[in-house]
């Protein structure tokens, strides 16, 4: 038989083959294998004449493509008409859910604080974490060996130069940078040299608030502040200021919110006082004017800072600050 018959045969019996019952991988390697019937007839091309070889050769790889696609059609065919494929697969059931991730608690925190004060025109200022201890203290009016330095243990990056350990060093980069008025609040990360526990931990966050002006007056820090309150906690929350001592202001005050778990009659959370503290604030002291070259007897103004943890911990009910960094998506998917 010349080749060009066994071409021709081949075509045939493959129609019949794939008329009938058929293995589809059998069938693949039968005729396209390496050492299939296709292969076999290439093989055969060393004893034609070199007047039938090109004929030969084209007709043979017209044979190769037309199986090649024959085949293809048929994988096609067959994995759609596969009974046990098309019963699996149920188009009414849901898709597979996709993990969605939220906004941080301390972050959906410290959101809604900037958004109080921004529509008590305060704008939004940073300072450096990093920084010397001119913006982080002296400025501050806590010149070297002051006791103030005791009451926050600090990291030192190398002489003089310090983790910051509030946001106030916000103030004076500021104050420097532009004349007064100010109206800022300045949030970010601070650090203390503090042991973790539930209720410290080595860095936390704050937002610091500087209000420089013309006869700015304590009342108008109590204003500002009880407004805060009410907008954060709702509009039952009472406020209350109470003396206390920072280096920076004068006079210096805590405020207190009436507490919001048992609405001031007492509980485990206020230890029965009815009250919580929420932050720190005062009139800034005239020794940081004059650090930052603002005539104290033409300027006045207050300055607070507040933690976003502790107001995240009242807020949510949170009574263990290290749950804030760990990361664990079991506690941050609640929020
Ligand atoms: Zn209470």
């Amino acid at each position: 038989m010349s080749l060009f018959q066994s071409i021709e045969q081949i075509k045939e019996q493959f129609s019949k083959e794939i008329s009938g019952e058929f293995d589809f991988e059998q069938l693949k390697v039968k005729y396209l294998g390496r050492k299939g019937l296709v292969a076999g007839l290439f093989q055969q091309m060393g004893g034609l004449t070199s007047d039938e070889r090109p004929k030969a050769g084209k007709l043979l790889n017209e044979l190769k493509l037309e199986l090649t696609s024959e085949i293809e059609k048929l994988a096609v065919d067959s994995s759609v008409t596969d009974e046990s494929t098309a019963d699996s697969f149920d188009y009414t059931m849901p898709g597979d859910p996709q993990p969605v991730g939220a906004i941080h608690p301390l972050t959906q925190v410290l959101e809604e604080i900037k958004s109080i004060f921004n529509r008590l025109g305060f704008s939004v200022a940073y300072g450096p974490e990093v920084d010397t201890d001119f913006y982080n203290f002296e400025a501050l009016n806590i010149p070297k060996h002051h006791p103030a330095r005791d009451m926050q243990d600090t990291f030192y990056v190398k002489k003089d130069v310090v983790l910051r350990t509030h946001t106030s060093n916000s103030q004076i980069h500021n104050m420097l940078k532009h004349d007064p008025p100010v109206k800022i609040i300045a949030p970010g990360r601070v650090y203390r040299n503090e042991d973790i526990s539930v209720r410290s931990y080595c860095l936390f966050h704050q937002i610091e608030g500087l209000y420089v002006d013309k006869n700015v007056t304590m009342g108008d820090l109590k204003g500002v502040l009880d407004y805060f309150a009410k907008e954060l906690y709702g509009k039952d929350v009472k406020t209350r200021f109470r003396p206390s001592y920072f280096p920076f202001t004068e006079p210096s005050a805590e405020m207190d919110v009436s507490c919001i778990f048992c609405k001031g009659k007492g509980c485990n959370i206020c230890k029965y006082a009815g009250w919580l503290e929420i932050l720190g604030c005062g009139m800034v002291d005239p020794e940081v004017f004059k650090s930052v070259g603002y005539d104290p007897e033409k300027w006045t103004g207050y300055a607070f800072g507040l933690g976003i943890e502790r107001i995240a911990m009242l807020k949510y009910g949170v009574e263990d600050i290290r749950l804030f960094y760990e990361g664990d998506i079991r506690f941050l998917r609640q929020f």
